[in-house]
C-alpha cells in the first residue's frame, strides 16, 4: 500500500530497456520530504566521486513534491536532480509547468533515468504504462519541432513533454530540459539527458492524487492561497511579470552590468517600457490556476530580430541578454532567449559567457582567429544571435563558449579566469550582491552554485526587507537591518536557506514563498497530505539535513572553501554607474561573512562537517 500523500517511483533502464515500480520508505520520506531533498539521498547513495556526468552510470531523477499538483498554488514545479556535467557536483533544476502535476497523475512521484539507449528514444508513461519509441528522426530538431512530432504521433495534444533541444543533443554542459515555454535550464539537465540518448519524456495520468485528509487537506490550501492571492507583490508580478523588475533593481545596484563592471546601468527603465510596449502579448500562468501568473506570452513584432508568439522573457534571461553584454536593443534580446530556448541552452549562461568572451576579446585573449572574424564588442546586438546558434550547436568559438566561463578561461589561459564571474562553476545570474550583503552569503554557498533560485532569499532579506514568516523561528527582523551591513548576515543566511530550500523539496514554485505563503501553510497542507503531525521545526531542520547533504555531495567532489569564495570583481565597488562611488558596495569581509555562516551551520573553519553535526541530522 502506498504512503498517504505520496505516489510510487520508477526506475527505468534505458540500455536494458526495462523499468522497476518501488514502493517508498515512510521514514526516507519524513526526513527528505520529496523534490530535491529526496533526490540529494537518493543521488548520494548511489553514485560516487567517480561517476562520470555524461556516462551511463550517471542517473536523472525526475523528482515531484506533495505540493505538485492538487490545485496547490504554485504546484507545477518539477525538480531534475543529476551530478552536474558543468560544475562537476550536486546538479538540479526546476521547471514550472503541467509537467510535474501531470507526471504524479500517473501514479509516480519520482522517476530515475539510469544507463544509456544504444539509439535515440524518446519515453512515454501513461497509466497503461511504459513505452520505449524510436526518435532518431527527432534528431536536430528544435523544441517546438521535436514538440510538435511528438504531439502529432501521439495524436494527443494533452500530453505533457520534457525535451532537450540541439543544446542536449550536442552535450552543452549548460544545456536545457523544457516543457511547455519554461526551462529545467541551470546545470547541465539537458546534456546529462542527451548523453543517455534519451530526446523527451512525456506523461499522461488520469489517477487521482490521494491525501490522508481531504477536508484538512483542502482547508490549507484555501488558507495559503488566500494569503498568497491578498499579497501585494502578486498583483505586480502579474501585471509586470518577473521583468517588471528590471528598473527597480537596476536602481537600487542590483543588476549586474557590462560582465558585473557595475551594479548598475540606468538604462533599466527605458529598456522594461520597450519590452512591456512592444514585446509583451499577455500575462501567462506556466501551471494553470496559478494566483500570481508571473508568465509572459511575449514576441517581436517585425524587423530583423522578428520572432512569434511564446514563452519567455523572464528577468533572468532579459538581463542576460541586455546589461551583461550592454546591448540596448530589448528585441535582440527577446529573439536571443527565444533561440536560446528553442536550442535547448541556458539563457543566464549562454549571456554570462558571451560577456566573458566579450571582455577577453576586448583584453586581447582571443582575436579573430578564433572567432571565425567575428569582433565580439560591447553593444552589439547583431552578433548575439549568431553566438547563441554556435554555442548550442558547438561550432566554431561557440565549441569553447559551450564549456562554460570557468572551463573557456582555463583553456584560454592568461588572465581570462578575472573575467570568468561563477560560483562552483555556474554562470552568475542577474542579481548583484553589491545591494545586499546576505545575497553574497547565499551565492557562495549555495549547493548548485550561483544560481538564480536558491541564493534569492538572500536578496528579498536584505533589499526586499521580506521575512518569509520566519521571525517567530530565530530569523531577524529584516526592518532591523542594513542591506550594506556584513555582520549578522551569514548567520541569517543559515536559516533562510534551511527554509527557502523547501519550496524546490516540496515541489511548490518559490514564487508563493515570496508573495506570502510560509512554512506554518506549508507544515498544515503537510499534515493534511500525509496524516502526519508536521511542524515548523521539523520542516526546518528537513531543510538542514538537505542543506548538509548537498554539501556533502560537494565536499565528496572535492569541493573545499575555495568553491564557496564569490569572484573578486564581485566583492569590489562597481567601476561604473550609479554606485560607483559608494563604498559601502564593495563587499570589504566576505571571510568574516563565511565563517559567521559556517558556525551557525555547525560546520569547522574549512567547512566540513563534523561528527556531531552529521549525527543530529541522522546523516552519519
Ligand atoms: S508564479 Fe510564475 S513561475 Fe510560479 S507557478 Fe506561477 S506562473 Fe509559474
Amino acid at each position: 500500500m502506498s504512503l498517504k500523500g505520496y505516489g510510487k517511483q520508477l526506475r527505468i533502464d534505458l540500455g536494458e530497456k526495462q523499468s522497476k515500480e518501488e514502493q517508498l520508505d515512510e521514514g526516507l520520506m519524513r526526513n527528505y520530504l520529496g523534490g530535491v531533498g529526496y533526490g540529494s539521498r537518493v543521488l548520494f547513495s548511489e553514485l560516487d566521486e567517480k561517476t562520470d556526468p555524461l556516462g551511463p552510470e550517471n542517473k536523472l531523477l525526475f523528482a515531484t513534491g506533495l505540493l505538485t499538483g492538487n490545485n496547490m498554488p504554485g504546484g507545477g514545479s518539477v525538480e531534475i536532480c543529476f551530478k552536474s556535467p558543468l560544475t562537476g557536483g550536486w546538479g538540479e533544476s526546476r521547471s514550472g509547468g503541467n509537467f510535474g502535476p501531470d507526471l504524479r497523475k500517473t501514479g509516480y512521484d519520482y522517476v530515475i533515468f539510469e544507463g544509456k539507449s544504444p539509439e535515440p528514444v524518446y519515453i512515454v508513461l501513461t497509466d497503461e504504462g511504459l513505452e520505449f519509441k524510436p526518435a532518431k528522426n527527432l534528431l536536430g530538431k528544435t523544441i517546438e519541432e521535436k514538440t510538435d512530432a511528438i504531439r502529432e504521433e501521439m495524436k494527443d495534444g494533452k500530453i505533457s513533454i520534457m525535451c532537450i533541444g540541439p543544446g542536449g543533443e550536442n552535450l552543452v554542459p549548460y544545456s536545457t530540459i523544457m516543457c511547455d515555454g519554461r526551462a529545467a535550464g541551470r546545470c547541465g539537465a539537458g546534456a546529462v539527458m542527451g548523453s543517455k540518448n534519451l530526446l523527451a519524456f512525456v506523461v499522461k495520468g488520469n489517477q487521482e492524487l490521494k491525501v490522508a485528509d481531504k477536508e484538512k487537506f483542502r482547508a490549507a490550501i484555501r488558507k495559503a492561497m488566500k494569503e498568497v492571492r491578498k499579497n501585494p507583490d502578486s498583483a505586480e508580478f502579474k501585471k509586470h511579470g518577473t521583468t517588471g523588475d528590471i528598473p527597480g533593481c537596476d536602481s537600487m545596484g542590483d543588476w549586474p552590468t557590462k560582465n558585473w563592471q557595475s551594479n548598475s546601468w540606468g538604462k533599466g527603465e527605458i529598456l522594461y517600457g520597450h519590452f512591456f510596449e512592444n514585446n509583451l502579448v499577455r500575462p501567462n500562468d506556466c501551471y494553470t490556476g496559478c494566483p500570481v501568473g508571473c508568465g509572459r506570452i511575449i514576441k517581436v513584432e517585425d524587423g530583423k530580430f522578428k520572432t512569434p508568439e511564446h514563452e519567455g522573457g523572464e528577468y533572468e534571461s532579459i538581463s542576460a541578454f541586455t546589461a551583461f553584454l550592454l546591448n540596448e536593443d530589448m528585441d535582440c534580446a527577446v529573439h536571443c532567449t527565444y533561440l536560446c530556448n528553442q536550442l535547448g541552452i541556458d539563457t543566464i549562461s549562454a549571456g554570462g559567457t558571451i560577456a566573458f568572451a566579450i571582455e577577453c576579446f576586448e583584453n586581447g585573449l582571443i582575436d579573430k582567429n578564433k572567432t571565425e572574424g567575428i569582433e565580439l564588442k560591447w553593444g552589439d546586438p547583431d552578433i548575439l544571435p549568431e553566438l547563441v546558434k554556435k554555442i548550442a550547436n558547438r561550432e566554431g568559438i561557440g565549441d569553447l563558449l559551450a564549456k562554460g566561463v570557468r572551463r573557456a578561461a582555463e583553456i584560454i589561459g592568461g588572465n581570462a579566469m578575472d573575467y570568468a564571474i561563477h560560483g562552483k562553476g555556474l554562470e552568475a545570474p542577474g542579481h548583484d550582491p553589491r545591494s545586499g550583503k546576505a545575497l553574497g552569503v547565499t551565492y557562495g554557498t549555495a549547493s548548485r552554485g550561483m544560481c538564480h533560485i536558491h541564493p534569492l532569499e538572500g536578496m528579498l532579506y536584505d533589499s526586499g526587507k521580506v521575512d518569509f514568516g520566519l521571525k517567530p523561528y530565530g530569523l531577524q527582523d529584516p526592518e532591523t537591518i542594513d542591506r550594506w551591513d556584513e555582520k549578522g548576515k551569514g548567520k541569517a543566511v543559515k536559516i533562510l536557506q534551511d527554509a527557502c530550500i523547501l519550496p524546490d523539496v516540496l515541489g511548490n514554485c518559490k514564487f508563493m514563498m515570496y508573495c506570502g505563503m510560509t512554512l506554518d501553510h506549508f507544515a498544515e497542507i503537510i499534515s493534511g497530505a500525509t496524516g502526519w503531525d508536521m511542524t515548523v521545526e521539523e520542516l526546518l531542520k528537513a531543510g538542514e539535513r538537505i542543506a548538509n547533504l548537498q554539501k556533502l555531495f560537494n565536499l565528496r567532489e572535492g569541493f573545499g572553501i575555495n568553491e564557496d569564495q564569490l569572484p573578486a570583481r564581485m566583492r569590489q565597488v562597481p567601476v561604473f554607474g550609479t554606485y560607483s562611488s559608494e563604498e559601502r558596495c564593495g563587499i570589504n569581509d566576505y571571510e568574516m561573512m563565511l565563517q559567521e555562516y559556517y558556525e551557525a551551520r555547525g560546520w569547522d573553519e574549512e567547512g566540513n562537517i563534523p561528527k556531531e553535526k552529521l549525527k543530529e541530522l541522522g546523516l552519519e
